[in-house]
């Protein structure tokens, strides 16, 4: 039986003026990957950052593992969002200053990880995303395809139930971006992680379970299937 993990409750959330949803509701199972998308300013990032608990909802809900995240405070949110949940962006954010192993690293050291075992449990994410080679590489010596690889691995060294992801092959080519994205599901398919997409690429979407299609900041009603 399928048990939903993340959901979206008639969420709504403006910026100025601007209704980027409107009563937007998604559940998602656990295990599932679910690729959302629609036309750019639909309202895309804004329904991932906020099942991700990085923004608040006006008005709505969004549920996590049977809690309400709109319900704790900022702190409890920020450690919810750092044990389960792993956030992966288009340009990767990584941390100019510090080498690919030490970006991979940093979310154990955050939780207060011993040094040692978080640097080779980074090596090993590392090599799972075929991104050894730039462990001792600063961000701004990696193409985009390594840094955003460095970025999954990251994101996934925690062991997050949930994966979110803002378009993470959005700024790549082709065949770097096939690249990043196999990592990416293979990884996230073999820790039976949960994986929300948002993509503008038709391939990327095929490759998921299910495709939620955005528009106006509201999901699109499934299309019948005869
Ligand atoms: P998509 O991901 O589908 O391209 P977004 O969720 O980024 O759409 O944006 C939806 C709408 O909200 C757009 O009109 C966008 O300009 C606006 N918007 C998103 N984020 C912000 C922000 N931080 N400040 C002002 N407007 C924003």
């Amino acid at each position: 039986m399928s048990s939903v993990v993340v959901e979206a409750r008639a969420v709504r959330k403006a910026f100025g003026r601007t209704e980027a949803l409107r009563g937007t509701s998604l559940a998602v199972d656990e295990g599932e990957v679910v690729a959302i998308t629609g036309p750019s300013g639909s309202g895309k990032s804004t329904l991932l950052l906020c099942l991700a608990g990085v923004l608040r909802p006006e008005a709505g809900e969004i549920w996590y593992a049977g809690r309400k995240l709109d319900d704790l405070s900022e702190s409890d949110r920020t450690r919810l969002r750092r044990r389960e949940f792993g956030l992966v962006l288009q340009f990767g954010q990584l941390v100019p200053e510090l080498s690919g192993a030490q970006n991979v690293a940093l979310p154990l050291l955050l939780e207060k990880h011993d040094r040692g075992a978080a640097n080779t449990l980074a090596h090993s994410w590392l090599e799972r995303l075929d991104a050894l080679e730039v462990a001792d590489a600063l961000p701004g010596e990696m193409s985009g395809g390594e840094a955003q690889r460095v970025a999954i691995a990251r994101a996934l060294v925690t062991g997050p139930r949930v994966i979110f992801a803002d378009e993470p092959t959005g700024a790549l080519d082709t065949v770097s971006g096939e690249r990043v994205l196999g990592a990416l599901m293979t990884t996230a398919r073999e820790s039976g992680a949960t994986v929300v997409l948002v993509t503008h690429d038709n391939r990327v979407a095929a490759s998921a379970d299910r495709e939620v299609v955005i528009r106006d900041g509201a999901v699109c009603p499934a299309p019948v299937i005869r």
